[in-house]
């Protein structure tokens, strides 16, 4: 069915069907770190009904420690850890709920969020943001050599990516037998400012891909494993909750996936032209320019 732009009539039914709303956050909440106008107005009004949130993002930049940080300084301080979650949570997460080994480790290329999880989950994370600064070892025509323990890598947004992580993790993936490669999510762009998206984790994923020859396991949107999590801590069927997002192939896809309802806000990456266009083949139940309608609707 063709999406419905959202109203003052079709707003109360979807309002009344819904008692958990799912936020995207780059494109939704925030813009790299700037608040989207409104936003605060319209969590405390939807906490004030009664209704549960949850922010779900792809950004793997981060631990949920630290977003709950990012919420605080954009002056939203009601948001708890545990209404996160991030990728680079549920990396760790994946680790867990499929009995990673605590003796082997994990190579990450990514940042510090992946990491911290990781930690914080029991398992040894090695890489990460600063390394491989002064090991292009090709130069020396010695034997690079990568730790035959490492038993999974993990491939998320990382602004220091090289070449040195690229063999690193593809040697880890294509010799230590069993190695698995996760990828945190596979996004093309996102907004590191407001003011312009830049590649996402999406080009890091497809570098590994190549070299290793292999697919990735994903764990970040569209993925259900997330939403695994958010049934169990919610016991909440998923016909009562509702993704809301600016991204079709994540989160609406993500929504979708699982039984949701789905609105998807213009204030991010996806134009009312990208949503129409034929070619299209996501589409959301409902739409809106952003997440501060849901308060103009509510006062209409
Ligand atoms: N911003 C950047 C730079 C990203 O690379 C990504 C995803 O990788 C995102 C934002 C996505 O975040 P969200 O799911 O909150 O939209
Ligand atoms: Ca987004």
């Amino acid at each position: 069915m063709a999406p419905k732009l959202l109203s003052s009539t079709n707003f109360k039914s979807l309002f009344n069907s819904v008692d958990t709303f799912l936020f995207d956050c780059d494109g939704v909440i925030w813009k790299g770190d700037t608040l989207i106008d409104g936003v605060s107005q319209t969590l405390d009004l939807l906490r004030s009904k009664g209704k549960n949130i949850v922010f779900v993002t792809n950004n793997s930049m981060k631990s949920r420690r630290q977003y709950a940080e990012k919420f605080r300084s954009l002056g939203l301080a009601s948001v708890t850890q545990d209404e996160i979650f991030s990728s680079s949570f549920a990396a760790a997460m994946y680790l867990k709920a499929n009995n990673f080994p605590k003796d082997k480790k994990v190579y990450v290329i990514g940042g510090e969020g992946v990491l911290e999880e990781l930690q914080l989950a029991g398992f040894t994370g090695l890489g990460g943001p600063e390394d491989g600064e002064k090991k292009a070892q090709w130069k020396s025509n010695s034997l690079f050599q990568h730790d035959k323990t490492v038993g999974a890598v993990v491939v998320g947004l990382d602004p220091n990516i090289n070449y040195y992580k690229l063999q690193y993790g593809t040697l880890c993936v294509r010799e230590n037998p069993g190695c698995l490669f996760i990828a945190t999510n596979r996004d093309a762009v996102g907004h590191m400012t407001d003011l312009q998206e830049w590649p996402g984790a999406g080009c890091m994923v497809a570098a590994m891909c190549g070299s290793t020859e292999k697919e990735p396991i994903v764990v970040g949107k569209p993925a259900t494993f997330m939403m695994d999590f958010l049934i169990q801590k919610f016991g909440t069927e998923t016909s009562r909750m509702c993704m809301v997002g600016d991204r079709l192939d994540t989160d609406v896809l993500f929504g979708q996936n699982a039984g949701c309802k789905t609105l998807l806000v213009l204030s991010g990456c996806t134009s009312e032209s990208n949503l129409l266009d034929e070619n299209n083949k996501i589409e959301p139940d409902y739409y809106t320019s952003m997440v501060s309608d849901i308060t103009k609707l509510m006062d209409s």
